[in-house]
């Protein structure tokens, strides 16, 4: 399980600074790497967009 970015990223950048492990990639739509993500939840509490969430 890890958090993920949906298609309401609007590519803002406020995100990928946040997150502790660097598990956030950039492009024209941001992407977590299931891999790194420790489901930390910060990436979520910034986002302007509320585009993470906790994937299923
Ligand atoms: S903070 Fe939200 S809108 Fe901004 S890049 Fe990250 S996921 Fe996309
Ligand atoms: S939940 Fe935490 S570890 Fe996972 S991508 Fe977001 S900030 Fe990074």
């Amino acid at each position: 399980m890890a958090y993920v970015i949906g298609d309401d990223c609007i590519a803002c950048g406020t995100c990928i600074g946040e997150c502790p492990v660097e598990a956030i990639s950039e492009g024209e739509k941001y992407s977590i790497n299931p891999d790194l993500c420790t489901e930390c939840g910060t990436c979520a509490s910034v986002c302007p967009q509320e585009a993470i969430s906790l994937g299923e």
